[in-house]
Formats: structure tokens, C-alpha cells, sequence
């Protein structure tokens, strides 16, 4: 048992710990793995680790949570961050949840490297739940063993707060911290196994409660941890849906169908690939949670997928999002059948998933070309022949958008060449080689058509660009950018983390000092391990 302390600095937080206070636990506390029944979550305390260091933290995040520079610059915050102290309130444990991995249900899943330190309530009355990830292992952890390497925590704090700014819906990350230990990963299954600096990420969210979490109770013949828990999370986190009932559950349901809707058209918006769709990763808030093998799009291609493990059947790649979605949410609804008579209510909800997705998508595809009022009719098929003209040659996509805001509408589109009309979009180009007569041809075709249809709209050029850039980040986390930040903090130096938190603080900002950061991947990063492929659970 770890001391509780009251922290100095004023590192101490009012908990409410709702969760492990109004669900059933798992009376059982030891580590041992196992099948937990009729139990929400079990009881299980950090590793002690030798030598908590501070890597990074969040400012925005410690902000939130009512930590003070002071505070989060502190040993003790590293070593509360490790799992090495508890301060008073917090009652840890892991959660228990099943799920389908890779199209086929997986059977009990829970935090297996995930430990909930407890529930705050800040003096905004806001809720957040901390949650360490890498901080040992937990009845759930299956064959392996708790812990995360530096390189994984990395790239989860990194992108959780790179997506925060982005207005993409995520979980959070307050802190990164380097444990002391080493921990031994075979990065890609190939009997290459190497030690590596250990280290814990704290994740924070509302609520980290996932699709899994319903499912596992509905796979047991569980139905009534299913309900209290279904009227759980309505009660604290869509407490606008009123009381509980099969109306509000229904109504429920659809809320999450939109949200997680949401969620995927903002992916498609900047270029994240998720990697790892799987429904125990499936924030029932539709937040992106679970940062494992994620990338984001370089040269614009539907086909691709960050994940080594997904590579040949590419399920989780880029365009499969959205359905991979609706699939998920269907898993859910199958969850959530033994609240209601019949399925048919269910199954009407999920079938309004794909129009929400489509006029999520058709809105942000609006904003990212420039359009106020998207015409789906007309505007569908400039959006189509765009992006196939985007996936014709090795184009990046992030540069693309941005360029194309730079494009002059009042050009004269009779007399310029093509040549000339498409100059502002050649730094997209990864193989200048690649761009052909025919290409070209075809581009400025398309650039006429998106011209005359820019002026419909009425806008100058510097308010449409105002509008395009606001939906068409400059600065994204590109997968070898991330990789320079690992190759940094391996060999103990941090600071290009924190300039890389504040570069991506903005990054909708032109910003002419962090140009570089904003260019194509260099050639050297095109196949190299970390920057184009990963792994599952490192
Ligand atoms: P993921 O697909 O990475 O979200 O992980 C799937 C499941 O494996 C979850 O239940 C995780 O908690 C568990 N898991 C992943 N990595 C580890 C690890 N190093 N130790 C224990 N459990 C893990
Ligand atoms: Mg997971």
C-alpha cells in the first residue's frame, strides 16, 4: 500500500471517484490475470518505479486541472505522474471491458497497461479522470506486462494535445514522465527484442469509459451491470438526455452515433489515421483515444494505413474510417439490445449513421475548400474529381489545402496556362517527375471549375483563405516529425518536445520562424521505421 499524501505546491485535487464509487468492483485485489465477473473495474495499485523524471507536461492541461507552474515543475508531480505516490482521494483501478479486435470479438480486454488514479471535480465543477498509462499490470494484462516504452508515451502525449489544438475531439495528456526502468519490446515482432527507457503517460478525459465496456457485460449475459452502467454514464455524462429510460436510451445511442460521426469527419479533415479501430478503442464520448499506431497523412492516399499489423488487410486505413465506424456502432447497438423489446428502434438509429457522416463531411469539405453554402449536387462532384486528382500522384495533403487557399479566383481562367494556374500547388509534389502533361491538364481543369465556382460565393480571395485555413491546418504531427522528438528525448534531450508542444499549440497560425516543420517528409523518412510503420501495443 502507497502512503497518501496531502502534495506541496498545491499539488492536490478535489476527488469525487464516481466511477469506482457507484459501479460494483471486482472484490478480488490482486494482480493475478483474470476473467473478472460482475464488476465494472478492479482495484490495483502502480508499480513503484526507481527514478521518476519529468519529460513534458501539458500547460493548457495543468491549467484545467488548477496546477500551477510550480506544481507541475515539481519531483513530487514526476513522482505522483510515475504511480509512485498517491495524493489523498485518489483510489486506483483498472477497467474492465471486452471488444472486437480486427472484425472478431476479442472476449474480456480492460486496461491492461491503464490505471485510473480517480475522478476530480475542479473548482469550475468540471469533471476529469486521470489515468496513467504504463504504470504496471492489472488483472487485465493478459500475457503482457503493464508497462509503455518511451517512444509510445511520446507519440500519445504528443498527438493528444497536437489534436486538442486542432479541435479535434481527443482525450488529453498532462504529463510524460520517464520512469527509470527499461523495458524490453520486440518493435515488430520479429525476434529483435531491445531495451528501451519505460516511461507513463497521464491521460486525462471526462470520462474513459469505451464501446467495450457495454459489450463485455452483454457478451457475460450481464444485463443488469449493463443497465446500471448504461444509466451511469447518462447520468454523468449526457445529463442533458434527462433521466434514464428506454426513450433516453435510445436518444442516447444516437448521440453517440453522432458523435463518433463527428469525430471521424474531423480525422478526414486534417489526415489522421487512427491505425487501431478496434470497439475496446472506441471512446463512448467520441473522443480519439488509444494513440498506438496512428499516422497521419503525408501524400494523400485512401489506401493507407500506419499500422505493420493491419498492413495487408488494411481495415483501419484512411478512407475505411467511417464505415469501420458505423460497423463499430453497430457492435454497440447488439450491446445495448437487452435494454429494449425489439431491435428495430436500435437499428433505425444506426441506420441514420451514414447520413450524419455525410452531412458532417460535406460541411467540412465545404469549409476546407472555401465554400459557405455546400451545394451537394454541383458540389459533390468537385469534391470528388478532387480527390482522386489528390490521389493520382504522391501529393501531400496538408500542403495541398493550404496552397490551394493561396490561389488568386480572379485570375483571367481563359487566357492563364495551366501551367501557370496550378504554380502556387507545386510544392505538394513529392516526385516533380510525377507531374505529367495529362496530370497537369486534368489539375487545371479542375482549378477552372473550383474558380468559377469560388466566386459564386461572392467572397475576396483573403476571406476565402481566412476560411480555408481555419479548416486546413499548416502544421500537423507529422510522422517523422514525431519521430525526431524520439530520437531526441532517447538520448535525454527534451527540449525539442517542448518546442514542438508549442509549435502545434497554433497550428492553423502561419508561424515563418517553424517553416521547416511545415515541409514535406524528407526522403529519408519515406520508409524508415517509426515514420511510415508501426506496430500495435509498443
Ligand atoms: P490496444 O489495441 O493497444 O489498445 O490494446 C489492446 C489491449 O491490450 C488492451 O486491453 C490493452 O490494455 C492491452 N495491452 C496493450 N499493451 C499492453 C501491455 N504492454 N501490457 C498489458 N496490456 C497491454
Ligand atoms: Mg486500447
Amino acid at each position: 500500500m502507497k502512503e497518501d499524501f496531502d502534495g506541496q505546491f498545491g499539488l492536490s485535487f478535489n476527488f469525487d471517484n464516481r466511477f469506482s464509487l457507484e459501479l460494483p468492483a471486482d472484490p478480488d485485489t490482486g494482480k493475478q490475470r483474470r476473467q473478472v465477473r460482475a464488476a465494472c473495474y478492479s482495484r490495483v495499485m502502480p508499480l513503484t518505479v526507481s527514478a521518476p523524471k519529468l519529460v513534458a507536461y501539458s500547460r493548457e492541461m495543468a491549467e484545467v486541472l488548477g496546477l500551477s507552474t510550480e506544481a507541475c515543475e515539481s519531483q513530487e508531480f514526476a513522482d505522483v505522474f510515475a504511480g509512485n505516490r498517491l495524493l489523498d482521494g485518489m483510489e486506483p483501478y483498472a477497467m474492465c471491458y471486452g471488444g472486437h479486435q480486427f472484425g472478431h470479438w476479442a472476449g474480456q480486454l480492460g486496461d491492461g497497461r491503464a490505471i485510473n488514479l480517480g475522478e476530480i471535480v475542479t473548482a469550475k465543477s468540471e469533471h476529469w479522470a486521470l489515468q496513467l498509462k504504463g504504470a504496471g499490470p492489472t488483472p487485465y494484462s493478459r500475457t503482457a506486462d503493464g508497462l509503455a516504452v518511451l517512444r509510445s508515451s511520446l507519440r500519445e502525449f504528443l498527438c493528444s494535445e497536437a489534436m486538442f489544438h486542432l479541435g479535434v475531439p481527443t482525450t488529453r495528456a498532462l504529463s510524460l514522465v520517464l520512469t527509470g526502468e527499461s523495458v524490453v519490446r520486440d518493435m515488430f515482432y520479429d525476434g529483435n527484442p531491445q531495451s528501451e527507457p519505460g516511461a507513463v503517460v497521464c491521460r486525462v478525459a471526462p470520462s474513459f469509459i469505451r464501446f467495450g465496456n457495454f459489450q463485455i457485460f452483454t457478451a457475460r449475459g450481464e444485463t443488469e451491470l449493463l443497465k446500471k452502467l448504461v444509466d451511469f454514464t447518462i447520468r454523468n455524462e449526457f445529463p442533458h438526455l434527462g433521466e434514464p429510460s428506454v426513450a433516453v436510451y435510445l436518444k442516447w445511442f444516437e448521440e453517440v452515433c453522432r458523435l463518433t460521426a463527428d469525430m471521424i469527419v474531423h480525422w478526414m479533415r486534417v489526415g489522421f489515421v487512427h491505425g487501431v479501430m478496434n470497439t475496446d478503442n472506441m471512446s463512448i464520448l467520441g473522443l480519439t483515444i488509444d494513440y498506438g499506431p496512428y499516422g497521419w497523412l503525408e501524400s494523400y492516399d485512401p489506401d493507407w494505413t500506419p499500422n505493420t499489423t493491419d498492413a495487408a488487410g488494411r481495415r483501419y486505413c484512411f478512407a475505411n474510417q467511417a464505415q469501420i465506424g458505423h460497423w463499430n456502432l453497430a457492435q454497440l447497438g447488439s450491446a445495448l439490445m437487452p435494454l429494449f423489446e425489439g431491435s428495430e428502434p436500435l437499428q433505425q438509429v444506426l441506420n441514420s449513421y451514414p447520413r450524419y457522416f455525410e452531412q458532417g463531411r460535406q460541411e467540412m469539405m465545404g469549409n476546407k475548400l472555401g465554400f459557405d453554402r455546400y451545394a451537394a449536387d454541383s458540389d459533390n462532384v468537385i469534391v470528388e474529381e478532387l480527390l482522386e486528382i489528390l490521389a493520382l500522384i504522391e501529393t501531400d495533403m496538408t500542403i495541398f489545402y493550404r496552397r490551394l487557399a493561396l490561389l488568386d479566383i480572379n485570375v483571367d481562367i481563359d487566357t492563364t496556362t495551366d501551367k501557370e494556374l496550378i504554380k502556387p500547388l507545386v510544392d505538394a509534389y513529392y516526385l516533380p517527375d510525377e507531374v505529367s502533361e495529362v496530370y497537369r491538364a486534368r489539375l487545371a481543369k479542375w482549378l477552372r471549375a473550383y474558380i468559377r465556382r469560388s466566386r459564386k460565393e461572392g467572397k475576396t480571395n483573403e476571406v476565402r483563405r481566412a476560411k480555408m485555413n481555419a479548416a486546413n491546418p499548416k502544421y500537423v504531427l507529422r510522422n517523422y516529425i514525431a519521430q525526431l522528438a524520439i530520437d531526441k528525448a532517447e538520448v535525454g534531450d527534451f527540449k525539442f518536445v517542448s518546442d514542438l508542444l508549442e509549435l502545434l499549440r497554433h497550428p492553423y497560425d502561419e508561424q515563418p520562424e517553424e517553416e521547416e516543420f511545415a515541409a514535406k517528409r524528407p526522403d529519408w523518412a519515406r520508409n524508415r521505421a517509426g515514420c511510415s510503420m508501426l506496430s500495435c501495443s509498443s
